[in-house]
């Protein structure tokens, strides 16, 4: 490219070009690409070994979990949830709904166990806030088997303040028992610190900050994998872990060993970036220079969520005075090479994703396209 492009797309994502250029050098050199290579031998093995302790690495997860590379996209967890953990003696599952990918997982999970809505905002909801603790319905949460939340919902661009959760009112002292924490966070994944002492399951599809989409990584407390007095006995064999469990390499059938392999060249890639932390400053830097932007400018862009505290590092939806400017920004945008920024068919508008690949410069370049549009019809 004779100018750089920015994959502002809110999934698939962009992927650093370094990850990109040495995934092509590699299908072409290797005898047997990791593309056409068998999940059973021990190269995609050392693969997914690898790429597991680096995810390890990343996040400090601890002996007491198990981390799979499932098939299905998060969307086979929001089924496998459910499957696994509320068949047995309790069937009651809480879910905290603050936007559509939250939603949908208590849609599927309301048709395998009992799915509690703890905040139920009518027939309109608007997602663009967590309520106060006083307004969860979690009277009964202590007899549930698990709660279930989205730290960051990706097209409300609704995310959870680290360390906000309120872990205390919801597990009591411990998480030895349940109701077990289960967080989907597809799209937050490795842009900062989780709580292995609190978390009981954490997932999130491949494709934001990893690798290429085809896989699920879903880590899993060790304790919970073949429970017969919490799983159900007719779970379908892609959603039981402990199908999963007892295969070789964790895997129970062909995993997507091409996300799987470009994932474990990212994961690398990360590990001599700077790790964890690095990213997580990248995130808040980011999102502070575009939401700093938006704020300035005297109401031409808006964003609706409340600020500061729920506003997602990852996804922020913005729109402009009309739907005619949104368009009008959208293609002078495209004409600059920044890409994918139109908003989700059930927000419109327009919505910057901005995942572990997307450097300042990124923003930097698409906060000036706003500033010239803004001054020429603001
Ligand atoms: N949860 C969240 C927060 C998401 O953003 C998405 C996908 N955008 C999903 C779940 C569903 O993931 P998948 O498409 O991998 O099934």
């Amino acid at each position: 490219h004779s100018r750089p492009v920015y994959n502002f797309s809110a999934g698939p994502c962009m992927l650093p070009r370094s990850v990109l250029q040495q995934a092509s050098d590699d299908l072409l050199s290797w005898d047997i690409s990791a593309m056409e290579m068998s999940h059973r031998s021990r190269e995609f093995t050392d693969i997914s070994l690898q790429a597991e302790s680096d995810l390890r690495k990343l996040l400090s997860i601890d002996d007491r979990f198990e981390v799979f590379f499932f098939p299905g996209g998060a969307t086979l967890q929001f089924s496998a949830i459910p499957y696994n953990l509320a068949g047995g003696v309790r069937r009651k599952a809480y879910y905290l709904t603050t936007g559509l990918w939250s939603s949908q997982a208590i849609k599927e999970a309301g048709k395998i166990c009992d799915a509690v809505e703890v905040w139920d905002q009518g027939t309109k909801p608007q997602y663009t806030t967590i309520p106060d603790l006083s307004k969860w319905n979690i009277r009964d949460v202590k007899d549930a088997a698990y709660f279930h939340y989205c730290d960051n919902e990706t097209v409300h661009g609704v995310e959870f303040p680290q360390g906000e959760f309120p872990f205390k009112e919801i597990l009591g002292d411990a998480n030895a028992h349940a109701p077990y924490l289960v967080c989907d966070a597809s799209s937050n994944i490795l842009t900062r610190e989780i709580d292995w002492d609190r978390h009981s399951v954490v997932y999130g599809g491949t494709q934001k900050n990893v690798g290429p989409a085809g896989a699920c990584i879903t880590i899993i407390r060790r304790d919970l994998i073949d429970r017969k007095d919490l799983q159900r006995a007719d779970t379908p064999v892609l959603c039981d872990w402990r199908q999963f469990m007892n295969s070789p390499a964790k895997y129970h059938n062909t995993p997507a060993t091409w996300s799987v392999w470009v994932s474990a060249l990212n994961l690398r890639h990360m590990v001599k970036e700077g790790g964890g932390l690095h990213y997580q400053k990248l995130a808040e830097e980011r999102s502070r220079i575009l939401y700093d932007f938006i704020d300035s400018s005297n109401g031409f862009y808006t964003n609706p969520v409340t600020p500061i505290k729920y506003r997602s590092r990852m996804n922020v939806p913005f729109f402009l005075p009309t739907p005619a400017l949104d368009d009008l920004f959208l293609s002078k945008a495209a004409q600059r090479g920044l890409l994918e920024l139109r908003g989700h068919k059930v927000t419109g508008g327009c919505r910057a994703s901005m995942y572990n690949a997307m450097p300042l410069e990124g923003v930097h370049a698409l906060v000036e396209v706003m500033k010239e549009v803004k001054d020429e019809w603001g």
